[in-house]
């Protein structure tokens, strides 16, 4: 096995681990009842979540191996160039990356094209840590499009993006997840980062309520981009887009014609 296999089985067991972990204690100290399904709506989610990571393997995987691999060969992009620490570059490129994802989110949110796509994520009409992964495969290929991109822009090591995307896959299943969290480590996970209570506001059928709250790991770009939103009643937040309220619309197959169907906010 090559180092980059060994990363990405790193990263496979983390996602694995996760989706155990938080499954658990959503089913052991959940947040609030579910309105719909949970066996119906994970069969979706995670045959979505499959068939991408089959696709994105097969399309993308040599790609980006190969652009990591040439980038760090001839140091190319701005942090090969800095003379730091490797531990210094980690922790830049969890911090630049992640105000890219931020960036980036709100692109998919705000431009009608890309929403049309994004929307898929949206529509799940409970929210657990089966929802951090239910993308439309073609908002994961726009995304591993930008990654190719910002590898050649940014020359973060092979490492430095297994660490933040471990650390992505984690904190989405965490913020994704239906578990009670205690209020005072919300309170406190809310100064830095991104907490279930924040996300939920998100996941808001008010539209605008869901076009705030952009983040991934850090809260701090939401601050920055005027797109943070904190007092809301979380009791009646309603989960899901006003256009899809019907769990037996909203199939493996609906969802991926779904970005090809008409417009909808
Ligand atoms: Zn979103």
């Amino acid at each position: 096995m090559t180092p980059f296999h060994d990363k990405e089985s790193v990263r496979l067991f983390l996602f694995l681990g996760g989706l155990v972990f938080f499954l658990v204690a959503e089913l052991s100290i959940p947040y609030r009842p579910i309105t719909v399904s949970k066996s119906r709506r994970w069969v979706h989610n995670l045959g979505i979540t499959f068939f991408n990571s089959l696709v994105l393997k097969l399309c993308f995987a040599s790609l980006i191996f190969a652009s990591l691999e040439y980038v760090q060969k001839n140091n190319i992009g701005l942090l090969a160039t800095l003379s730091s620490p490797r531990w210094v570059k980690f922790v830049a490129t969890l911090f630049v990356f992640d105000f890219i994802l931020y960036l980036w989110h709100r692109v998919n949110h705000e431009m009608p094209f890309f929403w049309r796509f994004h929307r898929v994520h949206h529509t799940d009409l409970n929210m657990d840590v089966s929802t951090a992964t239910r993308f439309h495969i073609g908002e994961l290929t726009f995304s591993a499009i930008l990654k190719i991109v910002l590898i050649f822009l940014l020359g973060p090591t092979g490492l430095g993006l297994v660490i933040f995307e471990s650390t992505i896959v984690l904190c989405a299943q965490f913020h994704h997840s239906s578990v009670k969290v205690p209020a005072w480590f919300e309170k406190l996970f809310w100064i830095l980062f991104v907490p279930p209570s924040m996300h939920r506001i998100h996941h808001s059928v008010i539209i605008k309520q869901r076009n705030t709250n952009y983040g991934t790991i850090f809260s701090l770009w939401d601050r920055m981009g005027k797109t943070f939103l904190r007092d809301v009643d979380q009791e009646k937040i309603r989960i899901g887009i006003g256009a899809y309220p019907h769990a037996s619309a909203l199939t493996f197959f609906a969802l991926f014609r779904m970005p090809f169907t008409k417009a909808v906010k």
